[in-house]
């Protein structure tokens, strides 16, 4: 129990911060949000979420030890360095409506654009 309530009180300060971040941008912006979000899944993990409103750059280690860098920019992300051998997913680019992917076969990544128009939770499939 005690675990599970440090993990929900994590979870809780995230939520805020991410909030706050958000609604800043959001006012910053005018009130024109684009309410999208980036989901970086590697096989075997659980998938993690990235606001495509916050610009960063994300190191993320797939599978038999290849290593990925993801570009988040101008409400887009895209792969945009990785060590596998065909680098198919570096060459998917910019992604920027829900739905598109990006996914290194080699290293068990996939790199996913949610919300947009149509804001979907829960959804996992
Ligand atoms: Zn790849």
């Amino acid at each position: 129990m005690k675990k599970a309530l440090f993990r929900v009180t994590d979870a809780v300060v995230v939520a805020a911060v991410l909030l706050a971040a958000f609604v800043c941008l959001v006012l910053a912006r005018g009130g024109a949000p684009n309410g999208k979000q980036a989901v970086v899944h590697v096989a075997g993990q659980s998938p993690i979420t990235y606001d495509l409103s916050v610009p960063q750059t994300v190191t993320v280690a797939g599978l038999h030890g290849h290593s990925l860098t993801v570009t988040i920019q101008n409400g887009q992300v895209r792969i945009a360095e990785s060590t596998c051998p065909d680098r198919v997913c570096v060459h998917t680019g910019w992604l920027s409506r829900g739905g598109q992917a990006a996914v290194c076969v080699p290293s068990g990544v996939t790199v996913r654009v949610v919300g947009g128009s149509d804001a979907v939770d829960g959804v996992t499939a």
